[in-house]
């Protein structure tokens, strides 16, 4: 008697794969995210923006630290796609009354998640989460270590926006401002590296300490980080991550540190001026610069939708 083969699909949980940050990442795959993510700007820009991509899916976004931009992103991602959301929010849970991460963490994984978008103000608890769960886990900001989805967002701005764009390769990013806090610099640091391009770091010294980011040129002068610069990444004071204040006076780092339109006429004649949010206007970045013409600091945000949408559908239904 004949026998049928019932090829039976497998779960995204036997498929697991996370984005922590890009070491197990190639310049192919990320090239491949930012393709998948122009097909999903092309979906919103539909009346109707919504595909049934991920319908069966269910992702949960666990946030133990604030975050507007990119949990708002994620959940629009989700549901663009047609994903189930199941939201946890670590301020009114049981976090609050003792319970441990694990516990936490054990609890929520009983509804079963596909994936979890985790950010928390302690570096490595996405990679520690992606150890206790089946499901796979995004990394939406641990501590000042790492913010994949962030860097994603900002190179495939870069990629969409900067005139005759034609390769990441002689592309120098300067970032500026608070980078020994940020894990928005070192995502950059690591994703613009790995595309062939150059990363410049400046800032104060004690806000650019030698050991951020080895191997990655520094400076401590504004003039220098931007000249010929193709992108201009403005970083806020990160003072919710300083044990205690680490500037003598935000004078003195207004005057020597704001990216101005007189500091960006150093740059390159196409500069695109970029920041990751939220941004304190008039300290690191001047408001007309912010809202002049380089600025693509809206279309950072906006971009973040189809970049996560792409890394959902990469990691729950892409090929492995
Ligand atoms: N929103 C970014 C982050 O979560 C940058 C910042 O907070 O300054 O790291």
């Amino acid at each position: 008697m004949a026998t049928v083969q019932i090829e039976v699909p497998t779960s995204a949980r036997e498929r697991k794969r996370n984005l922590l940050d890009f070491a197990d990442w190639t310049a192919d795959e990320i090239g491949a995210l930012f393709d998948t993510a122009d097909v999903m700007a092309q979906v919103l820009t539909r009346t109707i923006k919504k595909v049934p991509a991920l319908q069966g899916f269910t992702v949960g976004t666990l946030f133990f630290e604030d975050s507007t931009r990119t949990r708002l992103s994620f959940e629009r991602a989700a549901r663009a796609q047609s994903a189930d959301v199941i939201s946890f929010a670590s301020g009114g849970s049981s976090l609050s009354k003792g319970e441990s991460l694990k516990d936490t963490l054990r609890t929520i994984d009983q509804m079963q998640a596909d994936l979890y978008v985790v950010r928390h103000a302690c570096a490595g608890v996405p990679h520690q989460i992606a150890r206790w769960t089946e499901a796979s886990v995004v990394n939406a900001g641990d501590g000042r270590r790492s913010h994949p989805t962030q860097a994603l967002l900002d190179a495939y701005t870069f990629r969409g926006r900067f005139p005759g764009f034609d390769g990441f390769a002689g592309k120098r990013l300067a970032i500026v401002g608070d980078v020994m806090h940020s894990r928005v610099a070192r995502s950059n640091v690591e994703l613009w590296r790995k595309l062939g391009g150059e990363v410049v770091l400046c800032g104060p010294p004690p806000l650019l300490p030698p050991d951020v980011a080895p191997g990655v040129a520094r400076t401590h002068r504004l003039e220098e980080a931007l000249e010929g610069a193709h992108a201009v990444m403005a970083l806020r004071l990160q003072r919710e991550r300083m044990a205690s204040p680490l500037l003598p006076s935000a004078t003195e780092y207004v005057a020597r540190y704001q990216v101005t339109e007189t500091a960006l006429e150093l740059a390159h004649p196409d500069a695109l001026v970029m920041h990751p949010g939220p941004l304190n206007r008039d300290i690191e970045i001047a408001s007309e610069v912010a809202d002049g013409p380089r600025s693509v600091i809206e279309a950072q945000v906006a971009a973040g939708v189809p970049i996560r949408m792409a890394v959902l559908y990469t990691l729950l239904v892409g090929k492995r």
